[in-house]
């Protein structure tokens, strides 16, 4: 079933080999041929790697995290008609995250394609790396945040998919545009990650995730240390609450991480509600490599299940009513998109581990 996708690496451009982010349509991005082997021979010959600069605290990275630009995103996105991939707005949206990104040095981009049911699909790969010589300490398997960014209005009465409007504002702009602004925020910041982070925009989500599912497919086993998932964070009217959906027992201390995270950093999502996940019915793109690739994966949703006292329902819920003006708690937006980037700086720096 696994094709076997060699793997190689897209890092070394990401160190700072062109001017402003590079982009390509093709392969998927991946990890470095063994950098230990490399650096072990260069580091005798070559004097110790120069210190990178002090890393900045995590606290101050995740206020870089700007809520207008966060708005700005959800908005260009929701603009677009609708992310369907059967809808002409879908291919505005690949070319807006492809030139959002590919404007960010540091940034290597990638619109990997697919295809279901003879659907063409674009997974589009962001990949950040610590610029130049590999630091000391680095890990060259990669660490993923994914969203994605297709929509659908298909609770919509005789919505047309090909015609009608999907806006998608909560789902998931508001998860496409954390990305993206972690895209502007890590590159700044990648010379204090000890692994690469791959940022995932994935495609077909509503097709039950068959855009993340194809990706992992076309790797071989182990391809990522990690995967946070941020899927539809934008409303509750009653309380900052995320559900904290973990796949398997394998990715129990992932889920630790993030719960810790949000108190060390005094993120302040209350409360966090965790879900273990053992089969595909938690439908969200972190399935796949929870489920088939054994690979730690967690996901952060406003809510997976029934309404309760913490969550009244949001029934603009794939309806062509889940517009920008419905996105009511931006406070949990901005929570939302702190937690996911602190727990992966905490992992990606080395400081916590799995
Ligand atoms: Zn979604």
């Amino acid at each position: 079933m696994r094709a076997c996708a060699a793997l190689l690496l897209i890092l070394v451009v990401a160190c700072d080999a062109a001017p402003g982010g590079s982009s390509s349509r093709s392969s998927p991005a991946a990890a470095s041929p063994t950098p230990s082997s490399s650096i072990a021979a260069t580091a005798t010959s070559r004097p110790a790697t120069t210190p990178s600069p002090t890393p900045r605290p995590i606290a101050d990275v995740l206020a870089q995290i700007d809520p207008a630009k966060l708005d700005d995103h959800m908005r260009a996105l929701a603009s677009f008609q609708s992310r369907h991939p059967l809808h002409p707005g879908h291919a505005k949206a690949v070319a807006y995250l492809m030139e959002q990104l590919s404007a960010i040095p540091g940034v290597v981009v990638q619109d990997v394609p697919t295809a279901y049911n003879g659907v063409r699909l674009d997974n589009i790969l962001a990949t950040i790396a610590p610029p130049g010589p590999r630091p000391e300490g680095f890990v060259d398997v990669a660490g993923m945040i994914c969203a994605h960014y297709d929509s659908t209005a298909n609770r919509t009465p005789g919505w047309r998919p090909a015609i009608d409007p999907a806006p998608g504002a909560d789902d998931n702009a508001t998860g496409a545009a954390a990305l993206l602004e972690y895209a502007r925020v890590l590159a700044a910041d990648r010379a204090s990650l000890r692994m690469p982070i791959v940022l995932a925009f994935f495609d077909g989500e509503e097709y039950f995730f068959k855009g993340s599912l194809a990706y992992l497919q076309s790797l071989p086993p182990n391809p990522f240390r990690w995967v946070i998932n941020i899927d539809m964070v934008g409303f509750n009217p009653l309380a900052d609450r995320l559900d904290l959906v973990y796949y398997t027992t394998k990715s129990a201390s992932l889920r630790d991480r993030v719960r810790e995270a949000n108190q060390r950093y005094g993120i302040g999502v209350s409360p966090l509600v965790e879900q273990l996940a053992t089969t595909d019915a938690f439908i969200l793109d972190a399935a796949p490599f929870g489920l088939v690739g054994g690979i730690p994966s967690v996901a952060l949703v406003q809510r997976y299940g029934e309404n309760d006292a913490t969550f009244p329902g949001n029934y603009t819920f794939h309806t062509v009513n889940d517009t920008p003006d419905k996105i009511t708690n931006k406070r949990l937006w901005l929570k939302a998109a702190k937690l996911t980037l602190a727990t992966a700086l905490d992992l990606a720096r080395g400081g916590a581990q799995l």
